[in-house]
């Protein structure tokens, strides 16, 4: 279950985190969903089949990771915004994060932005490399945000400056 403040337990996301040797082959989701809501859009995104069908669907997901393409569809049709994408293979310094964000403005390319931690902290700064919209979710772009690698793990959010929601 979630703390009172909504951020995860250093427990749980043990248990969706994936193996060491798995993040650095290459792009793959972590999905930080841990309260038993009636939803699936995660799973019926998957044209990977990556993500466990549910057998009740107050479900929590579960990700086969070797399935996992970090493609990010997940990402965008996820209404809780609980699904990330990590690479560690971005390059020798940087690794990537793949993050949804519903605020306005969208940051433009090579944008410098705050990087925020689950509890909205500064974790450190992020360039954005790329911002994807998946067809039929374009109020949902994915961030493609590239930040120290020994950030990959904190790093859940971004500031761009004077935002406001865009719902
Ligand atoms: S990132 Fe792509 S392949 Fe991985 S779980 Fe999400 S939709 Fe499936
Ligand atoms: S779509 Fe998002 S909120 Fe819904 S079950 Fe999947 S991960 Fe959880």
């Amino acid at each position: 279950m979630l703390t009172k403040t909504g951020v995860p337990t250093a427990q749980e996301l043990d248990r969706v985190t994936p193996t060491r040797h798995r993040l650095e082959q290459g792009p793959v989701a972590i999905i930080e969903c841990f309260q038993q809501i009636p939803c699936n859009p995660c799973f019926l995104s998957c044209k990977q089949g990556a993500i466990q069908e549910f057998s009740d669907i107050n479900d929590l997901p579960v990700l086969d990771d070797s399935k996992c393409t970090g493609c990010g569809i997940c990402i965008a049709n996820c209404p809780g915004l609980a699904i990330f994408v990590v690479d560690y293979s971005y390059s020798p310094d940087e690794g990537l994060v793949k993050l949804p964000y519903e605020f306005l403005p969208v940051p433009e390319i090579d944008a410098q932005v705050d990087a925020l931690d689950r509890e909205g902290r500064i974790a450190g700064k992020g360039r954005v490399v790329k911002v994807q919209r998946f067809k039929g979710q374009e109020r949902t772009p994915v961030v493609w945000l590239a930040v120290p690698k020994d950030l990959v793990m904190s790093v859940r959010n971004i500031k761009v400056g004077g935002q406001s929601h865009a719902r």
